[in-house]
C-alpha cells in the first residue's frame, strides 16, 4: 500500500532525542505519518516500544538505526531500515560502536578543560538518557545550560565541530562494516543527510561508488537539513546511481529540530521510494 507520508529518520531518548520512543511514535501519528521508522544513533533499544506504540497509533513500523561511520576521514551517518533487530552481527557491531563513545566523551571533556571550561563530561552526563549513548548533542545541551553559547547551533559552530576545541578524532565503524551489519540482518542501507558532509563533488561520487560497491541501496533525498537545491542535487545522484530515495525529518525534539516528524516535502515523483524495497 502506498504510504501518504513516510518518515524514516528520527531519534528518541535511546540516543540523543528528547522524547521517549512511544511519544515520538504518537507525535509522528498525530502529524499524519503512516509509515514510520525510529532511527536512534547506534542503538536498537527503542525499537520494541516504538513498534508497539506505532501499531497502537495505526502506523506501519519499520525497524531503523543511524550508524556512525568514518569514510576517508569524513564522519558520515548510514541509516539502516527493515532489518532483524536480533541479528547477532548487527547487535555485536553496534555494541562495540557504543562502547567507544564513553572514552571519546572523556577526551572531549579533557579538551574543553584545556581551554578553561572544566567538568563538561560530568555536566554532559546529566543530559544523557541512555548511559552507553553519550553524544555531542548532550555536550551541546550542557554547554548551552551554562551559558557558553545561546543555542545548540552556536555550540557546535564554536566548540564541537572539526577544528574546534571540543572536537576530538574518533574511530567509528567503516562504511563496509555498517552496510554489512545492516544487509546481513536483512535490511537496507541509506546515506543519511548527504548534503551535510564536507565533501567535494568528486569525493561525494567516490563515496557513493564505494557505498554502492559494498551493497548500499538508498539516499536520503528529502530530509530536515536539505534545501530545495540539495533535494534536486541528490535526486540527480539517486537517478545516476539507480538508488532508491528516502525521506526523513531527523527529528530530535520539539524545540530542537529543523522540521517536525512527517512535515517535509514529498520526494520528487519519478524517484523510487525506499519503502518499495521493504517487504
Ligand atoms: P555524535 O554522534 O556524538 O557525533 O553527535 C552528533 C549529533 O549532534 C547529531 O546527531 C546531532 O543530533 C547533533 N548535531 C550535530 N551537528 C549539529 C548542529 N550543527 N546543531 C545541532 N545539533 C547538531
Ligand atoms: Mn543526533
Ligand atoms: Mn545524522
Ligand atoms: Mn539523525
Amino acid at each position: 500500500m502506498t504510504p501518504a507520508n513516510f518518515d524514516f529518520h528520527c531519534h528518541s531518548v535511546v540516543s540523543d532525542g528528547l522524547l521517549p520512543p512511544q511519544d515520538v511514535a504518537r507525535r509522528a501519528a498525530a502529524n499524519g505519518v503512516d509509515l514510520w521508522a525510529l532511527t536512534d544513533h547506534d542503538d536498537l533499544g527503542g525499537l520494541e516500544s516504538a513498534r508497539q506504540a506505532a501499531e497502537e497509533a495505526g502506523m506501519r513500523f519499520v525497524s531503523g538505526v543511524e550508524i556512525s561511520i568514518e569514510w576517508q576521514g569524513v564522519p558520515v551517518h548510514i541509516v539502516g531500515l527493515g532489518f532483524n533487530p536480533a541479528h547477532p552481527r548487527l547487535t555485536a557491531g553496534l555494541h562495540e560502536l557504543r562502547s567507544g563513545r564513553i572514552e571519546r566523551a572523556r577526551r572531549m571533556g579533557d579538551a574543553l578543560a584545556a581551554i578553561g571550561i572544566p567538568d563538561v563530561y560530568e555536566g554532559a552526563l546529566c543530559f544523557v538518557t541512555n548511559p552507553i549513548l553519550i553524544s555531542r548533542a548532550h555536550f551541546a545541551r550542557y554547554l548551552v545550560s551554562i551559558g557558553i553559547a545561546r543555542d545548540m547551533a552556536g555550540v557546535f559552530q564554536n566548540y564541537l565541530t572539526p577544528g574546534k576545541p571540543g572536537y576530538v578524532d574518533h574511530r567509528w565503524a567503516t562504511l563496509e562494516e555498517s552496510v554489512g551489519w545492516i544487509t546481513s540482518a536483512g535490511g537496507l542501507a541509506v546515506v543519511a543527510h548527504p548534503a551535510r558532509y564536507k565533501m567535494s563533488g568528486s569525493q561525494m561520487r567516490n563515496f557513493l561508488d564505494d557505498f554502492k560497491d559494498v551493497g548500499g541501496q538508498g539516499l536520503e533525498v528529502t530530509c530536515g537539513s536539505h534545501s530545495p537545491d540539495h533535494v534536486m542535487h541528490f535526486a540527480r545522484l539517486t537517478r545516476h546511481y539507480a538508488f532508491h530515495a528516502s525521506r526523513g525529518s531527523d527529528f530530535h525534539g520539539p524545540e530542537e529540530s529543523y522540521v517536525d516528524l512527517g512535515k517535509l516535502p514529498q520526494l520528487p515523483e519519478d524517484l523510487k521510494p525506499v519503502w518499495r524495497l521493504l517487504s
